[in-house]
Formats: C-alpha cells, sequence, structure tokens
C-alpha cells in the first residue's frame, strides 16, 4: 500500500515574489517526508504574474497543482477551496509568504502519526506586529473567549495540520461569512499545538488592511456567539426602569415643588443618547441579518476559473458548485 498521501494548502493573493522561495524551501521538506505529496495553490484572484509562476513550477514538479479563483474571495475562502481539492490523508494549510516555517511541517506529521488529528502552530509571540495590531487581537481573543459558544486555542492561527477525517468535517461546514479558526474549533477532534516563531514577511506586503481585520473580527464574533444580540436585551431593560424612576421622581418632584425651568438641555441630550442607542442595536440587528440574507442566498463559496495539475483530476462533480450537494 502506498504511504498515506500529505497534501499542502497554499492560499496566494499576489504573491509572485515568494513562489520561488517558497517552492525551494518547502519541497526539500515535502520529500524528506514522504515521495507522495502533494502541494494545493489556490490563487485567490492575483492579478499579478502569481498563476504564471506556479504553472511553470508545476510543470517541472506535477505534484504541485492549483485552482484558481475568477476573483479575490478572501483567504478564508481560498482555504475552503483548498479543502476540497486537497485528497492528502494529512492536509497542511500554511501561508506563501515563509512566515510560517515549511521545516514544522515535519513536526506536524509527527505529532499526527502519533495519532493527533489536528496538530497546529502556535505563535509564541506577535512582535512582528505594530503595537496597535496586537492590542486589538488581544481585545478580540478576550471578547471572543468570553463571548463565543467555543474555546480558540491561544496563538492558534491558520498553519495547522489536519486529518482526513477532519477536513471531511469541514467540507459539510458550507458557512459563507468564515471564520476558519472557529470552525477548526467548532469540529472538535483531539489537537495539540506545536509553538513556533512566526518569521518575518520576506516579499510582498501584507494583504490585510485594518478595515478587513475589523471585519473579519466581526465575523469571528457573530459566526459564533449570540452575545452582541443580547447585550441590547439587558441593556433596553436597564434604561427603561432608569426611564420610569426618573419619571415618577419628576413626577413627585413636580407635585411637591411645581416646575422650575424646562429641561431642555437635558432633553436633548437624553433623545440623543437613546437615539444613538437605539441606531447602534438596529445596526448589529442589521449585522445578522445581513449574515442570515448572505447564507440564504446560497451562493457557491467561490467560482474557479482554472484547476492545474493534480487538483484538475478533482473532478468538479467532487466539488459541486453548491454546498448542499456537497458529500454529506
Ligand atoms: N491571501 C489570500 N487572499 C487574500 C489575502 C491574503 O489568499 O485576500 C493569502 C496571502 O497570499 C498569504 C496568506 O493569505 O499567503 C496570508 O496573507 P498575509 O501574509 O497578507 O496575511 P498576514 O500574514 O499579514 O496575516
Ligand atoms: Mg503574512
Amino acid at each position: 500500500m502506498a504511504s498515506p498521501k500529505l497534501s499542502v494548502i497554499i492560499p496566494v493573493h499576489n504573491e509572485s515574489a515568494n513562489i520561488a522561495p517558497l517552492c525551494e524551501r518547502l519541497l526539500p521538506v515535502l520529500n524528506r517526508i514522504t515521495s507522495n505529496w502533494e502541494v494545493v495553490f489556490v490563487d485567490d484572484g492575483s492579478r499579478d504574474d502569481t498563476l504564471a509562476l506556479i504553472k511553470e513550477v508545476s510543470q517541472k514538479e506535477p505534484r504541485i497543482g492549483a485552482v484558481s479563483f475568477s476573483r479575490n474571495f478572501g483567504k478564508e475562502i481560498a482555504i475552503a477551496a483548498g479543502i476540497d481539492h486537497a485528497r492528502g490523508d494529512a492536509v497542511v494549510i500554511m501561508d506563501a509568504d515563509l512566515q510560517h516555517p515549511p521545516e514544522m511541517i515535519e513536526t506536524f506529521v509527527e505529532r499526527w502519526r502519533e495519532g493527533y488529528m489536528m496538530v497546529y502552530g502556535q505563535r509564541t509571540d506577535r512582535s512582528d506586529e505594530t503595537r496597535i495590531k496586537r492590542g486589538f487581537a488581544q481585545l478580540f481573543y478576550r471578547l471572543f473567549s468570553q463571548f463565543g459558544e467555543i474555546e480558540l486555542p491561544a496563538g492558534a492561527g491558520d498553519f495547522r495540520l489536519i486529518d482526513r477525517k477532519g477536513v471531511e468535517a469541514l467540507r459539510t461546514l458550507g458557512e459563507r461569512a468564515r471564520f476558519s479558526k472557529g470552525l477548526y474549533a467548532w469540529i472538535g477532534f483531539k489537537g495539540t499545538g506545536v509553538p513556533f516563531v512566526v518569521e518575518e514577511r520576506k516579499f510582498g506586503a501584507s494583504k490585510w488592511s485594518f478595515r478587513k481585520l475589523f471585519r473579519f473580527a466581526f465575523d469571528g464574533i457573530a459566526a459564533f456567539s449570540t452575545a452582541p444580540l443580547r447585550i441590547w436585551t439587558y441593556l433596553g431593560f436597564i434604561i427603561s426602569f432608569l426611564a420610569i424612576a426618573t419619571a415618577i421622581f419628576f413626577m413627585i418632584r413636580t407635585l411637591l415643588f411645581g416646575t422650575d425651568l424646562p429641561g431642555f438641555p437635558s432633553l436633548i441630550v437624553s433623545v440623543m443618547f437613546f437615539s444613538g442607542i437605539q441606531l447602534m442595536s438596529l445596526g448589529i440587528v442589521g449585522e445578522y441579518v445581513g449574515r442570515i440574507f448572505a447564507e440564504v442566498k446560497r451562493r457557491p463559496l467561490y467560482v474557479v476559473a482554472e484547476r492545474i495539475g493534480g487538483a484538475a483530476e478533482v473532478s468538479s462533480s467532487l466539488v459541486p458548485e453548491t454546498p448542499q450537494l456537497r458529500r454529506a
């Protein structure tokens, strides 16, 4: 029997400068582990020559394949497509920018052979990021552990190995607003962390803007918690109670002492305050309604423009266009 297959999924978006250095470092590692490996690049609508470069390496090394999207769908969706096209018994997900050291895959595979279904890289420090970004990340994880319905292991990101069983479980989750870290935790299975230091991005720039990260964070919370919806119920109760109490207070005061100056400023202030609260709560409800809308449209997660190498052998019947047709 052939040795178990190892797949490596690499989402790429305008990473032309990284393809060659990445392959140079990654392939020797894979060859040390097994000869039965494959690399699945997911070209997330790159506008530079990323795809052309991948085609070049794929010609020399047929074990390298690619799925190319018709446009940019975002890293989370790219990972979903990679998982759909990977055929390995163990599937590794990693970034293209060499921030995830390829040598770690050896350790991942060792742990996997020991019986762990999920092996994740745990970053030991975030000193590569700006202070503000780190601050927000911290705030996010605190909020998530407080209100989220699942536990996220500290410092674990997308750099991980997942067993076939876990991959199949992930493939049944067809949601659009994908917060992969939450999904990995949601499917469960026995997992373990391997600490690693995130390296500097060697070429190109990070593709995450602050706005994107913020949306991503909110997606994460909203996908795994309804706390933002519930806050408003409590706040509503408290505010109504305060309003009744104030009304009674003013009533009694007027009965006892009569009115003094009409309270124009306080009126304006309270109107502004409460309309602010109402708009905010409406907005939060709207966020959830928007997500429901996005989910019920049941659009496919991504549109493939081209499949290269091994990924092309995964026939489109295996990857149906609509998620509800996915293998149960
Ligand atoms: N990426 C992607 N689609 C996007 C943005 C990023 O596939 O819309 C890929 C990118 O090419 C890289 C990985 O996701 O391989 C991580 O991106 P990046 O290094 O920009 O993120 P950071 O390391 O700053 O979190
Ligand atoms: Mg990076």
